[in-house]
């Protein structure tokens, strides 16, 4: 283009210059025709144009026009009319020279082109002209012959044959002549004489103007091909070892196509069983082996990898002829044409089966350790639970607060609502604690009633657990609830309730492992139940047990088997049997004349039916006697019995009493009725003495039984609390000397009385005819036992504020350790030695003192007689029994 512009300017320079001179010369020094100038104008112009183009020519044919017509025309106007001329002209010419210059251009290119071509080409190329000389001669030439350009250009086409195959090469450039190509292998000589074989391919080259026809000769060397196909070979037999040897299929195929496989390596049979023949001959071999579950998957990926044109990676399971199932990773790319096409698609599998099964084991694993994992969480969760489920049981014996604890505790973490039910000892259900979970799961519709559902009724009642849907079922019992897990408490082989766990999820149902758990909560559950009333049973018992300790009465009880199980202190205390000496041994050993005493004792089923029964007992203290009754219970039978020994011997002695009596009444009556009779029947033949004898008897006896009636009147109202003494003081000596005196008319002749009195003792301040009446019990005691005789002394004596009176024998005496004992009620020492209505007089004597204020004991020894004493307060201390007083016995 450059090159173009520079020829234009020039071109338009040199002409309008030129055509300057034409115009000046021949318009001012040439004064003929303008014809002449006119046509070396335009000739100039053409000249412009054929240089430089048609642009030249007519900028040169305006300039040179307008020259002409200043200069050598002078202004005539027909020579406007030749301008069109001028420019068409040189235009044409433009045109022309232009075209000529691109045909220059166009075959110089050519030739460079070709000559650069020849230098390209790695064979040796040259050309042979018509007499046989070489004309051309390429690197590729120089580098097989052995010859330089310059060496062999001008040189017969021979120089390159042995002589032997010359007429051969010329025969092959001539057999070619004008038009036409031949190919041989024929035998050649490098520079150094080497032969060796080529290949020629000769072409004729037409000849051009005024140049002679050539042949273009190309020549090959055969060792070079021999070397590439040798070398093909190989890599064809490596590649081939390489397919059959490698632990994998290669295979190619249609693009898109697997059903039309051109090619598959022999690994291929190792591996599915079936042989290349086979799958060549079966289309749809591959479609057949496919795993029917992978099928759908492989093929669409294929298809659509053969449609775009890409590679692709698949992984799939083949049925090996065997049976095995193979898994093999495919890779596949798509090879191309020249044009870019898609040629073929080429590809490999290889089976991977082991190492799928290791990483299937391996995701196994992964997976079983993940569940492992879950359930080692969960069981942890369940223990956590379980454990703090047990802290909340264990922190108090109040087991309504530890089941409510423990219910909340379940509907936070394993529930959305958790239910405990207790079985009370009358045997009714009832509800202790209702908990519910999230709240938002759980609402207003879940709320459950405090009275226990028949499902738990019915879990208790057959104590086995129930689990499952609620809507299941058909059972309404928990409302909105969907499913439910109800488990019996159990303890010691009882049933004390139910624990409860609803869930508000649907389609949940509790399983195994929520059963497990749900039992391990409720058997806590149950022994902290059980625990607590166990607790509440041991304190009463306990409580039992102390209050036992301090009744009066012995309690004893005595199992099933006959063992003592029980023996307070009343009862070690009344038997003299230790509880250690008993306890746990057979009753009947343990506690002495036991099997005789049990044949005695009605049992009564229920304590309001029991009967008491008085039977003696053996005991290290002697015989005693025990009032005693049994009531059966679930543990045996428990006795209870006091000591009676006390009773029975005043029951005893008022028997003997009433006998002693009845014989003392009935004595004087006899006598008096005697006597009564004898007067009424023999009057008349009794004399005066005789009936003042009888009169007398009638009187005595009569007095000695009103004696003996006042007596038990006496004893029978000091009992009763019945008598009311009089307390004034009198002079206690001028009542002595009366009583003495009073007596002394009966007293048995061996027996003598005698008065110890000092000549003033303060008055005393009690009942007169009460002491008297003491005073002469004491002197006929006296008199009673002394059998041998003796002097009595009845004798007082004042000291400080109190007179003490005494009754002193020296008779039968009484032993020591009986001195309390006989002034008990119808107590005798000797019962064959009495008068009177035996046992009494003593108590009598002993109660009266009592209730004026004084007091009564006895000092004796067994031999030596014996001396009562009294002590009664003198008037000066009788502020507390004032004189006159009346004063009521108690
Ligand atoms: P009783 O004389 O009718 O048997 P008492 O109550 O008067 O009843 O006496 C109780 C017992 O005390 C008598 O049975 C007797 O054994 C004993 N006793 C009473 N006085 C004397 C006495 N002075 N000497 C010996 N023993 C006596």
């Amino acid at each position: 283009m450059n090159e173009m512009r520079v020829r234009l300017w020039a071109a338009v320079i040199l002409a309008g210059c030129l055509e300057a001179v034409v115009s000046l010369v021949l318009g001012t020094w040439y004064g003929g025709s303008t014809g002449p100038a006119a046509g070396l104008g335009i000739l100039v112009a053409a000249a412009a144009g054929l240089a430089g183009g048609p642009v030249a020519g007519g900028v040169v044919a305006a300039v040179g026009w307008g020259l002409f017509f200043w200069l050598v025309a002078n202004g005539a106007v027909r020579e406007v009319l030749a301008l069109p001329a001028w420019i068409a002209l040189a235009v044409l010419t433009g045109l022309l020279g232009a075209r000529l210059w691109g045909v220059t251009r166009d075959r110089e290119r050519l030739g460079a082109e070709v000559a650069a071509l020849r230098e390209c080409f790695r064979d040796a190329i040259f050309t042979v002209d018509s007499k046989g000389s070489i004309r051309e001669w390429n690197r590729g030439a120089e580098e097989l012959y052995g010859y330089t350009r310059d060496e062999v250009v001008g040189r017969a086409v021979t120089t390159l044959a042995p002589e032997d195959r010359h007429d051969e090469l010329l025969e092959l450039v001539a057999s070619v002549g004008e038009g036409g190509s031949a190919a041989r292998e024929v035998v050649h000589r490098q520079s150094d004489g080497n032969e060796f074989g080529v290949v020629l391919t000769a072409a004729s080259v037409p000849a051009g103007k005024g140049e002679t026809a050539q042949v273009l000769v190309v020549a090959r060397d055969l060792r070079q091909l021999h070397r590439a196909e040798e070398r093909v070979r190989e890599a064809a037999s490596k590649y081939d070892a390489l397919a059959a040897h490698l632990p994998l299929a290669v295979y190619a195929h249609a693009v898109g196509r697997r059903d039309r496989l051109v090619e598959i390596s022999t690994p291929v049979e190792a591996m599915l069983g079936y042989s290349v023949d086979e799958w060549l001959a079966e289309p749809e071999l591959f479609g057949r082996l496919l795993h029917p579950d992978d099928r759908e998957r492989v093929m669409g990926e294929l298809a659509a990898a053969g449609e775009k044109g890409v590679s692709c990676r698949v992984e799939y399971r083949l049925l090996a002829r065997d049976g095995r199932l193979v898994w093999v990773r495919d890779e596949s790319v798509v090879l191309r044409n020249a044009g870019g096409e898609p040629a073929c698609t080429l590809g490999y599998f290889v089976e991977f089966t082991a190492e799928k099964r290791s990483e299937e084991g391996r995701q196994r694993l992964v997976a079983a350790e993940d569940r492992a994992l879950a359930q080692a969480l969960e069981k942890q969760r369940r223990l956590d639970l379980l454990a703090r489920a047990n802290a909340v049981l264990a922190s108090s014996l109040d087991y309504q607060i530890t089941l409510r604890r423990t219910a909340e505790l379940v509907a936070q973490e394993v529930a959305d609502c958790c239910v405990i039910d207790i079985v009370e000892d009358d045997g009714s259900v009832r509800r202790v604690a209702v908990a519910y979970g999230e709240p938002r799961r759980v609402g207003a519709a879940h709320k459950l009633p405090n009275e226990p559902e028949e499902a738990i009724l019915r879990v208790i009642k057959r104590e086995e657990a129930a689990l499952g849907g609620v809507r299941n079922e058909g059972d309404s019992s928990f409302g909105a609830f969907e499913s439910y897990i109800c488990v019996p408490l159990h303890a010691r082989g009882r049933t004390l309730g139910a624990l409860t766990l609803l869930a508000v999820t649907p389609g949940r149902t509790y399983g195994r492992d929520d059963l497990s758990l749900a039992q391990d909560l409720a058997c806590r559950a149950g022994l902290a139940v059980d625990n607590a009333r166990l607790y509440a049973e041991v304190e009463e018992r306990a409580e039992a047990a102390r209050v036992l300790a301090h009744v009066g009465d012995g309690v004893c009880l005595v199992d099933r088997l006959g063992a003592v199980r029980l023996w307070n202190a009343a009862a070690e205390a009344i038997t003299g049997l230790p509880a250690g000496a008993v306890l746990g041994r057979q009753a009947i050993e343990a506690i002495p004349g036991w099997r005789a005493v049990v044949e005695h004792i009605p049992v009564a089923a229920s304590p309001e039916l029991h009967n008491t029964e008085s039977v003696p007992i053996e005991t290290p203290g002697g015989e005693r006697w025990i009032s005693i009754s049994g009531v059966e219970f679930f543990g045996g039978i428990v006795y209870a019995f006091r000591d009676f020994t006390e009773e029975h011997r005043v029951d005893e002695l008022k028997a003997e009493f009433v006998a002693t009596a009845s014989h003392e009444l009935r004595t004087p009556l006899a006598a008096v009725y005697g006597a009564a009779q004898t007067l009424r029947r023999h009057d008349f033949a009794l004399d005066e003495a005789g009936r003042d004898r009888f009169l007398s008897l009638i009187v005595e006896e009569s007095e000695r039984l009103g004696r003996i009636v006042n007596e038990i009147l006496l004893a029978n109202q000091l009992e009763g609390g019945r008598l009311e003494l009089a307390c004034e003081p009198f002079d206690p000596v001028e009542l002595v000397e009366r009583t003495v005196e009073a007596t002394r008319t009966h007293v048995p002749p061996h027996i003598s009385l005698e008065i110890a009195a000092p000549s003033a003792v303060p008055a005393v301040a009690a009942d007169r005819d009460k002491l008297r009446q003491v005073l002469v019990n004491l002197v006929e005691n006296a008199i009673k036992y002394s059998p041998e005789g003796g002097a009595i002394e009845i004798g007082l004596e004042a000291e400080e504020d109190i007179v003490r009176f005494w009754v002193k024998d020296q008779g039968l005496g009484i032993p020591y350790e009986e001195r309390g004992r006989i002034f008990e009620k119808f107590y005798r020492l000797d019962p064959q030695m009495t008068r009177g209505v035996g046992g009494i007089g003593l108590y009598i004597c002993s109660e009266l003192v009592s209730r004026m204020g004084g007091r009564i004991w006895v000092e004796s020894s067994d031999s030596k007689g014996s001396t009562f004493l009294l002590e009664l307060p003198v008037t000066a201390t009788s502020a507390v029994h004032p004189a006159n007083h009346k004063v009521q016995a108690t």
